[in-house]
Formats: structure tokens, sequence, C-alpha cells
């Protein structure tokens, strides 16, 4: 795999091939740059392809992490017109099963009209109307404007788009190292598990879309981001308990959510951090977990046949240290500008955020690039409409 060092638009290599590259790559090849994204597995296969495939409403978020709602619920509208047909527009309830709940769905509300999350009250006959499966015991839900969607087949369609403008994408293209030369990162080097052989591609500026191995990849060019990958469980039910997302009314916490995706009921998370993205396991406890505290908001939970379990590393933003579990740490997102940060020309990190928010990334981090190019494109992925999933694989 070869690619010239100049030539008359400015070259830009993505290191990762999850939702954040993908959108970026969209970005980019709009505003007219050259793109090569290499992603060391097949595309999505990192924490991309391994989450619950919420569209988020923002209102999780709403109570503790305003700046993320706020992008969450932008997102969340935006997507669906540029995405058509991507997501199943179900809605979700947030279910109060005791007073405790009742009380933090009161600081919910109000926060969702904060952040401009459209949200309306249920009394419990309203919300099993909706939603039979619910506990019969809960007090009251408040229903917000979640969706869900295939968390593979939605950037699938932003890597088909991005192809059709001219970008290329090349899986299992591992990056082991970046060229650098007079403190400015030109170019990647690698191993292209394909055919066994190492590559090199020189770059006019390299951008690190790593998600929780964002860290590891910085420290080739010799920078530190401060990232924490922060994994979480997550367990598949045969059958669907429920039409809606369903989450537990209080504060983040493990297995408040259950999530329809086709004919499987997603139940999740949990959150822990970790050093090493590669090594995260999935431990029995936090499995028991998703079912004690799913079957609270479902009881049916408890005795659904089991499908598998797994588990993904979030890319959150902080540094080692102060963070026990990860649900401390904010779900906004960063661009770092190395040279501006630490010296280091030609080379960019973006990471923490949420699938949600993918799109709203890529266009803070084109932004970035394009002003360091010296390009003055406008960002066009905000009415872009995006191909169909089955394009990328078109020929
Ligand atoms: C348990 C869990 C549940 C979640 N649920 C949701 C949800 O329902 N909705 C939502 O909006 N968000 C959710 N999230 C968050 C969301 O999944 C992530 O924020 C998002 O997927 C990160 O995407 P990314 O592209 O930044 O990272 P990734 O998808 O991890 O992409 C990074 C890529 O870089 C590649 N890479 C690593 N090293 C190299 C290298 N040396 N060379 C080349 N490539 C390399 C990796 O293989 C990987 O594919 C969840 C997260 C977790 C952990």
């Amino acid at each position: 795999m070869t690619a010239p060092l100049r030539s008359p638009a400015p070259h830009v290599v993505i290191v990762g091939g999850g939702g954040t590259g993908a959108a970026l790559a969209l970005d980019l090849v709009l505003r007219g740059l050259r793109v090569t994204l290499v992603e060391r597995g097949e595309i999505t296969s990192g924490t991309t392809g391994r989450h619950h495939g919420l569209l988020h409403s923002g209102a999780r978020y709403a109570v503790n992490d305003a700046e993320s709602a706020i992008e969450c619920i932008e997102e969340n509208q935006l997507l669906r017109r540029v995405a058509p047909g991507s997501f199943e527009e179900n809605d979700g309830l947030f279910v109060g099963i005791d007073d405790e709940d009742m009380a933090y769905g009161e600081k919910l509300f109000a926060a969702c009209g904060e952040t401009g999350i459209p949200a309306r009250w249920l009394s419990p006959a309203e919300a099993l109307h909706l939603e039979p499966n619910l506990n019969p015991d809960l007090k009251g839900a408040i229903q917000v404007p979640d969706a869900t969607f295939d968390a593979m087949r939605l950037p699938l369609r932003w890597f088909a788009t991005a192809k059709a403008h001219g970008a290329v994408i090349q899986p299992f293209c591992e990056v082991t190292g970046m060229v650098v030369r007079n403190a400015c990162v030109m170019g990647v080097r690698g191993r292209d598990h394909r055919t066994e052989r190492d590559f090199e591609v020189g770059a006019d500026l390299v951008v690190n879309a790593g998600g929780p191995w964002a860290e590891k990849i910085a420290a080739m060019a010799g920078v530190d981001v401060p990232i924490r990958p922060s994994p979480g469980v997550l367990l598949a039910l045969r059958g669907r308990l429920c039409n809606m997302v369903v989450n537990r009314m209080h504060k983040s916490g493990d297995g408040d959510i259950v999530v329809p995706q086709r004919a499987l009921s997603i139940v999740g998370t949990s959150s822990w951090v970790v050093n090493d993205p590669d090594d995260l396991g999935v431990p029995e406890d936090h499995v028991q977990k998703m079912y004690d505290e799913g079957s609270k908001i479902i009881p049916a939970v408890r005795s659904a046949p089991f499908r598998q379990a797994w588990s993904a590393a979030r890319p959150l933003i902080g540094g080692p240290g102060g963070a026990d579990t990860g649900r401390e740490l904010s779900r906004t997102f960063k661009c770092f500008d190395h040279m501006e940060r630490d010296g280091v020309d030609g080379f960019v990190t973006i990471s923490g955020g949420k699938a949600t928010t993918a799109r709203a990334m890529a266009e803070t981090t084109a932004d970035v690039v394009c002003r360091k190019l010296g390009i003055d494109m406008p960002c066009l992925t905000r009415q872009t409409v995006l191909l169909p999933h089955t394009a990328y694989y078109a020929a």
C-alpha cells in the first residue's frame, strides 16, 4: 500500500475504523481532501461494533453532564435526517420504581427542559399501556426521544459514502509506528495483515481516531493523551422484551437499560476502568448484575434465554487516577491538536464522545484539520444524505 507524500489536495491518514474514523473520512473527502483510513481489524471491530445501538436522546446525561446531553439531542435529530431508514424511532422511557427514582425523575424532567430534550411524564397506566412487560409496581415514567440503530450499519453508511467520494479504506492494516521528522508527523507505518507485508503511507496530517486505543497510538508519535478506557458488560437475551428503550429513572448505574435490537433484548451496562483496552474480560458478577438490576425494570429479564455476554471499552477523557468506575467522567469529546499541546505538528487526536455524536466529533476534528492545512471549506455532513450500508460492499 503506498500513497504519495505530496499532491494537489492534502492527504490525511486516519488511524482507526470505528464510527468516529468513518464519519471523519466522509467529512474530509467532502471538503476536498484525499483520505486514507487504516484499521487494524475489520472496520467497526473496536468499540463501535459492540455497543447497545442506542441513539441517545441525551436524557441519561441531562442531570450531571449537560454538555454531553446537548450534543446527543442535536445529533439525535440531525442523524434521523441524513441517515433515513437507519433508526427504529421507538422513543425511550425512564421508569421510576421507588420514591428515590421519582425524586430523581423531578430533576431529570427539569434538566431535559434545560438541555432542549423533549420529555413528558406518563402515569403508570400509560407506561404499561406502551410497554406491558414493565415492572407492574412502577410509580411513573418519562418519555424521551431515544431511538435504536444497528451499531455497524450506521458507520457503514459513512464508510460507503466516503468511499464513493474517493476515500481509501484499508481494513486489517495495523499502525505500529509514526514517521516523525523534525517534530512533525509525516505518515504512518505498519503491518498489512491481509498480505503479511509492512507498509508506509505518507501524509500531510495524521488523525488518531483510535477510540480507547488512542493513548497507545499517540505514544507512537511521542505524545500523551489523557484517555481512560472504561469498559462495560452487555448482556443479550433472546426475545424482544420491550419495543421502546427502557431506562431506570435514576443516576447512571449498572444494569439500568434494556434496548430492543431486532429479536433480542440488550441489557447494559457496567463500568470500570482499565489500562489496556485489549484486556477487558467479562466479569461474571457484572453479568449477574445485568440480570439482577435489569429484572427490576422488566421482570422477564430474569428468565429470558441467554444469548451472549461481552464487553467493550468507552474511550473516555481523563488521566490516570481520579476515576474509580468511569461513571464520574464526562461523555463529551475533545480534539487535541498536538502542535498546540505538545509541540508535535501534523498530528491530531479525537477521542471521548458516543456513537451518537460521531458525526459531530468528525466535524470538530475536520475543522481543526482544515485550519492546520490552510483549507477553507465548510462541513457538509450536516446535510449530505448517506448512501445505504449495502453500498460499502458494492464494487
Ligand atoms: C458498553 C458500552 C456501551 C455503549 N453504548 C452506546 C450506545 O448505546 N450508544 C452510543 O451512542 N454510544 C455507546 N457507547 C459509546 C460508543 O460505543 C463509543 O463512544 C464509540 O463506539 C467509539 O467509537 P470510536 O470510533 O471512537 O472508537 P472505536 O470504535 O473503538 O474505533 C477505534 C478503532 O481503532 C482501531 N485501532 C486501534 N489501534 C489501531 C492501530 N494501531 N492501527 C489501526 N487501527 C487501530 C481499533 O481496532 C478500532 O476499530 C457505548 C460504549 C460502551 C463501552
